[in-house]
């Protein structure tokens, strides 16, 4: 049996924090805004695979109102996730995500994305995409003030 599921966020860049996508600092002169670290792949994946799994939604499991949720890291906030998605009996096939910023180039932090990410989740390398894209100037990504990601992921059991 597959599930699919769908996820995607958006955050704010600012002055005076530090930029964290995929579990990777980014050197920037910005950073995301956000009550955790607002790692913003994290969470479009952690919703896709809360998605897929029938699950609450990111905002529900980890509300920005919750003291002990304030710059958390992402990286762990999935693990808590995954471990939810293998009580239900599933495993992931495979995750394909975008990650929607005009800057920094992100071309050269994914190896190391995936790495990090593909360890956390259990995936061979291969069933893990991330991919950068930049939104060609238009709207707010265009113009630098938010990154934004979306994932997809197959889940089976
Ligand atoms: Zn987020």
């Amino acid at each position: 049996m597959f599930k699919i599921g769908l996820g995607y966020d958006i955050h704010k860049l600012v002055e005076n924090r530090d930029l964290i996508i995929g579990g990777v600092k980014i050197t920037h002169e910005k950073g995301l805004l956000g009550h955790s670290d607002a790692d913003v792949l994290v969470h479009a994946i952690i919703d896709a695979l809360l998605g897929a799994a029938g699950l609450a939604d990111i905002g529900t499991l980890f509300p920005d109102t919750d003291p002990k949720y304030k710059d958390a890291d992402s990286i762990v906030l999935l693990k808590n996730v995954f471990e939810l998605v293998k009580k239900k009996g599933y495993k992931i096939n495979n995750i394909d995500s975008n990650i929607i910023a005009q800057a920094p180039k992100m071309m050269p932090y994914i190896p190391k994305m995936k790495e990090i990410l593909a360890k956390v989740l259990d995936l061979d390398i291969e069933n893990l995409s991330i991919k950068a894209k930049t939104k060609e100037k238009l709207d707010a990504v265009g113009e630098k003030l938010a990154i934004e990601a979306n994932a997809v992921v197959l889940l089976e059991k």
